[in-house]
């Protein structure tokens, strides 16, 4: 059976760390108080783990089924139930805005919210997660009869939504895609194939809204062509659009949700934005998506590890190796007791913690860049914001995995067979990794495009940021060791991040080999950076949780931390080894 507890405290304390007074202080957040917070938090846990969990084992083993003579795809029993417990508690437009029928709540409080919901189920969580990115984009960039028309059924959760650009040829490449939309009267008529696509057809909803990438008739070739439109399954006269399922995925995890392969012949489809600027408005619903995607790592690292903990205080096996913590009267001792197993749970436990307060950081200053009254402030969250999002998915999917293999691990065999919980998680999670942007390309996102905007302006601004929060340590003995150790880091980070820089001007290889890697290092110390910043708040504010707070800190310094050293010998190692290998030696 799968437990699951909302890490609400923990959430409380990280939104305190965080700077979450300042974003309840925006005019448009009065109303979400701490206390509202909390008490938002408490009902999301329950519904995490009192109707989406108990239908999460039933996805994985009943997957999704397909009928070729209708198109129709039903999912696993439960969903419904789920799904309908989402939309009438208001998860499909909690961030949207009450304009158009949304509650209009702080992105901080919906990524808290993403979080336990995925903990629970995250195939059924992944539904509500693209409506929600479908509805910032169409806030962003949707004319105000579209606002109007699509809006308030996508916040009340009546329709769902998704984002449909792979196509069998064009995966990461883009440019690469041709789905043709040809003018139709005032809208256009969409042909041609789509694949992969989540939640693209279910009956969950009374209509599914996709955001489909295609090219006009006078595209320009590659990426400069690409359009926008959207193209409902049931059009405005409630007959049935010309985009159907033609098939689904079998796959490795995520069985509940349903990978569709989506054919569109002559579906009508209505423009959003300007013409060949579709990734513009692609770019929103991808960067909600790979924030949403990073998130994933924390939710089932979580889940994971509630369910080592409760394993390894439970399961009996040798004598503990110090004779004073063997436990009187038994023939072993429960496995907590082993320095192995203790690494493995801390480790997992301090990175997901610094993992979850990333998540909220980002999201903070998302919630600033869009409503401070402040034009320089908005522009230093926004920097903050594009700078951690390629960091948050890539890194947040790296270490979210290994957290789930090292929870696995501390099960032993019990996290291997279906028996135990774990097992799912790590399936589910793998995914994460590859779509979204596979995590490469977040680096290549991070090193080739994020590094050089405005003159190195982002990382000036993150780096500003850390050296304050390392000068907030030093006034106290609990956290100074903690700063200096940090501000090393971030010497040796900014040495790098130079030196890469200069090689990538002079042999663009150089950063293909080295781009990955540096992200890793990057979000070593970006999570450095997050626990300080928690610690901080734990000894000024005299928090509850101190001990336990400098503890997994502690733990992350000493024992985690130091992983930086590998990767940058790595970063200072000639790339040919990789770029000069003969393609026949392979
Ligand atoms: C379960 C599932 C759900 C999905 N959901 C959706 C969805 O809802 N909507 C949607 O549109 N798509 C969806 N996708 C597609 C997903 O986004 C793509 O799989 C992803 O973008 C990668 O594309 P690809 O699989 O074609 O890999 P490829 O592009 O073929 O890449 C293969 C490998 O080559 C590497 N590579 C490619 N280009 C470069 C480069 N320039 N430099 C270095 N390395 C490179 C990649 O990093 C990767 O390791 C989903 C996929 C899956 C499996």
């Amino acid at each position: 059976m799968q437990n699951y507890t909302a890490p609400v405290d923990d959430m409380m304390f990280q939104l305190a760390a965080f700077g979450y007074e300042a974003v309840a202080k925006l005019e448009p957040f009065e109303a979400y108080d701490f206390e509202t917070a909390r008490m938002f938090l408490e009902q999301t846990g329950t519904l995490a783990s009192d109707v989406l969990l108990p239908s999460n084992r039933a996805g994985d083993t009943e997957g999704t089924q397909w009928d070729p003579e209708t198109g129709a795809v039903t999912v696993a029993g439960g969903y419904e139930a789920g799904h309908k417990a989402l939309a009438e508690n208001g998860y499909y437009g909690l961030t949207a805005d009450p304009e158009h029928g949304g509650s209009g709540a702080p992105i901080t409080l919906g990524t808290l919210s993403k979080e336990m919901l995925m903990s629970g189920n995250k195939s059924l969580s992944m539904c509500p997660g693209l409506t929600n990115g479908l509805i910032e984009a169409l806030e962003a960039f949707g004319s105000d009869a579209q606002k109007e028309m699509y809006l308030p059924k996508l916040a009340s959760g009546e329709w769902t939504g998704t984002m449909c650009l792979t196509e069998a040829h064009s995966g990461t490449d883009l440019g690469l895609l041709s789905t043709k939309a040809e003018v139709h009267g005032d809208h256009y008529k969409l042909s041609g194939q789509k694949i992969w696509i989540t939640w693209g057809e279910h009956e969950l909803s009374d209509n599914i809204i996709h955001l489909v990438l295609a090219r006009l008739p006078d595209a320009p070739a590659g990426i400069k062509g690409i359009s926008t439109f959207i193209v409902p399954k049931f059009l405005p006269d409630g007959s049935r659009n010309a985009i159907a399922c033609a098939g689904l995925e079998h796959k490795m995890g995520i069985h509940g949700s349903p990978t569709c392969v989506m054919a569109l012949e002559g579906a009508e489809g209505w423009l959003v934005g300007e013409p060949h600027k579709g990734m513009r408005t692609m770019f929103i619903m991808m960067n909600a998506a790979r924030l949403f995607t990073g998130l994933e790592g924390v939710s089932l690292g979580e889940i994971a590890y509630q369910a080592a903990l409760g394993f390894a205080k439970e399961r009996r096996q040798s004598r503990a190796m110090a004779m004073g913590k063997r436990e009187e009267g038994k023939a072993a001792d429960t496995i907590l007791v082993h320095p192995d197993v203790r690494r493995m749970l801390l480790d997992v436990k301090s990175t997901t913690e610094a993992l979850r307060g990333l998540s909220l950081f980002i999201s903070a200053n998302i919630d600033l860049s869009t409503h401070h009254p402040d034009e320089a402030t908005r522009q230093e969250a926004d920097d903050l914001v594009a700078l951690m999002i390629p960091i948050m998915k890539a890194f947040g999917t790296e270490r979210g995995f290994k957290n789930v293999s090292d929870s696995m691990q501390v099960c032993g065999g019990m996290g291997y067979t279906v028996d135990g919980e774990i097992e799912q998680y790590l399936r589910d999670l793998r995914i994460a990794m590859i779509y979204e942007g596979t995590n490469h390309i977040q680096a290549l996102d991070l090193v080739g495009r994020k590094l050089g905007l405005s003159n190195g302006r982002l990382y000036q601004v993150f780096g500003k940021r850390v050296r304050g929060v390392i000068e907030a340590a030093k006034g106290n003995e609990a956290t100074a060791g903690f700063g200096e150790t940090l501000g090393k880091r971030l010497d040796a980070l900014d040495a790098v991040t130079m030196s890469l820089g200069k090689r990538a001007g002079e042999d663009p290889e150089a950063m293909g080999a080295s781009a990955s890697t540096y992200l890793t290092a990057f979000g070593l110390v970006v999570c450095g950076f997050s626990l300080l910043t928690q610690a901080n708040h734990a000894v000024t504010a005299k928090t509850d949780n101190q001990r336990a707070k400098l503890g997994v800190t502690r733990h992350f310094f000493d024992r985690v931390l130091p992983e930086i050293e590998g990767h940058f010998a790595i970063l200072a190692a000639d790339h040919t080894s990789i770029t000069r290998f003969a393609d026949e030696d392979f």
